[in-house]
């Protein structure tokens, strides 16, 4: 079984979109671990998103995060990574497949409807990022 972390972004959430973006999730086999609604501070969504630090884009996507409520949830699934990121798309909705949340859902590359980890590794740390062990269902 593999963790990866979901975060419906403040474009979606504003969209009014949660309830169709988790069941695309769920309709995929994903068991929600742990879910909650948050408005993110600066600091954390400048630490959650520290690897791009430097990036052009940068100060824009942690000014993007904060600008509202988002849901994150942590899932788990047997590939639940590689399984996850194909079910929401290019990171760019012109990209992106059809039938994915971000061709559905994304209106640009930086307002794209979800987060998704990209490897096991960060699928791990970034579900800890947001949910201690005890918040989330074993
Ligand atoms: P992801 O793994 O598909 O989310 O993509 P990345 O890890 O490359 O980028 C993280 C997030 O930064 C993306 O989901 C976008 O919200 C944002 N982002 C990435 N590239 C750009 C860009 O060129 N412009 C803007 N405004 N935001 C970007």
């Amino acid at each position: 079984m593999e963790r990866t972390l979901c975060i419906i972004k403040p474009d979606a959430v504003r969209k009014n979109v949660v309830g169709e973006i988790i069941a695309m999730i769920t309709e995929k086999g994903f068991r929600i671990l742990g879910m909650k609604m948050i408005r993110l501070s600066s600091q954390d969504a400048g630490e959650f998103y520290a690897v791009h630090k430097g990036r052009p884009f940068y100060n824009d996507l942690v000014e993007f995060m904060t600008s509202g409520n988002v849901v994150v949830m942590a899932l788990e699934k047997e590939n639940a990574v590689v399984d996850y990121r194909a079910l929401i798309g290019a990171t760019d909705p012109a990209e992106a497949e059809e039938e994915t949340v971000r061709k559905r859902f994304a209106s640009s590359k930086g307002e794209n409807a979800v987060h998704g980890s990209d490897s096991v590794e960060n699928g791990i740390k970034e579900v800890a990022f947001f949910f201690s062990e005890r918040e989330l269902i074993g």
